[in-house]
């Protein structure tokens, strides 16, 4: 299945409608991961790296700066890994775990694919990934960001009344209204020397949304996909996302033979211009990114 002797390549996204002033994490992360695959020449332990690194930086949705629930103090990430060894894991709906990305990889070795909630978190402690750290200022910040635009008429996630979530309000705690939603999942995806693919992904969800609520970023073909052809990572609305199975649509273009640009431009057309989406992938030959909205990025090849 793979395709030896192609230099490694690497794309790391920060989150579709993200600032681009955070783009030195992906930066980072790229770098990183580059450096991952000079030493081993493992896709996947490059992609997980990636996304470790912005898991840690605070400043996208992703373990330690996921967004906080309605409630101003519920964290529930997801995250998925996979790659064209047979490696497949994810994670939905856990709380209080630093890094969900390394979850996903345990949870990979294990009888199944999908862990969520409490039994995800227990196993996470088993296999001895600590718990997130205390929620930050920035947190805090773009809670109070949110809670406002909620307040407001302009719908502060695509296509849904703002007042709906007050109807379905299913967290302990009341609701407290007093711009902006949080949508930036974090996402590498890998081709290494081999000829291998890896992608992975991690996100503290889209916000706003009830307790509960999983995205795209766990489920295989929606938010993530890996084959012999290339990995895809999908980032933006998750429920539009998931409609339209976006990443293995994609990799099924590059399948019957369209360019690796052009395949993601049609997936982000796929959405109206006000659902922010981005893809990032990579193929044999190609590695390339493209958003509607704007999202930091960074992409690096082996030499
Ligand atoms: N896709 C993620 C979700 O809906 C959020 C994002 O990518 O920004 O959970």
């Amino acid at each position: 299945m793979s395709n030896p002797q192609q230099a490694g390549a690497v794309v790391v996204h920060g989150g579709a409608g993200a600032p681009k002033e955070n783009e030195d994490g992906c930066v980072l992360a790229a770098r990183r991961a580059l450096a991952q695959l000079e030493a081993n020449g493992d896709a996947l332990d490059a992609a997980i790296l990636a996304v470790t690194t912005l898991e840690d930086d605070g400043r996208f949705n992703a373990g330690s700066g996921s967004s906080l629930g309605l409630d101003g103090e519920t964290i529930e990430m997801d995250a998925a890994i996979m790659d064209t060894r047979g490696r497949l894991g994810t994670v939905a709906c856990v709380r209080d775990v630093k890094n969900p990305v390394k979850l996903a990889r345990a949870i990979a070795d294990t009888p199944h694919v999908m862990l969520a909630g409490e039994g995800a978190q227990r196993f996470a402690r088993s296999v001895g990934i600590p718990g997130g750290a205390p929620i930050s200022e920035h947190q805090r910040a773009q809670h109070r960001e949110l809670m406002k635009e909620l307040a407001g008429s302009v719908p502060a996630m695509p296509g849904v009344d703002n007042r709906m979530f007050e109807r379905l309000w299913n967290y302990k705690t009341p609701l407290q209204l007093p711009k902006s939603r949080a949508c930036d999942t974090v996402g590498a995806v890998v081709r290494d020397p081999s000829g291998h693919f890896a992608v992975a992904v991690s996100t503290g969800g889209s916000a706003p949304s009830l307790l509960g609520r999983v995205g795209d970023s766990p489920i295989i073909g929606s938010g993530f996909y890996a084959g012999s052809l290339g990995a895809i990572a999908a980032t933006g609305v998750g429920e539009h996302i998931i409609r339209h199975l976006l990443a293995r649509t994609v990799y099924g273009w590059i399948e019957h033979g369209m360019a690796l640009d052009e395949a993601l431009k049609r997936g982000v057309d796929l959405f109206d211009k006000n659902v922010e989406v981005g893809l990032i992938g990579v193929t044999r030959t190609e590695a390339a990114s493209y958003d509607n909205q704007g999202m930091p990025y960074s992409k690096m090849t082996q030499r």
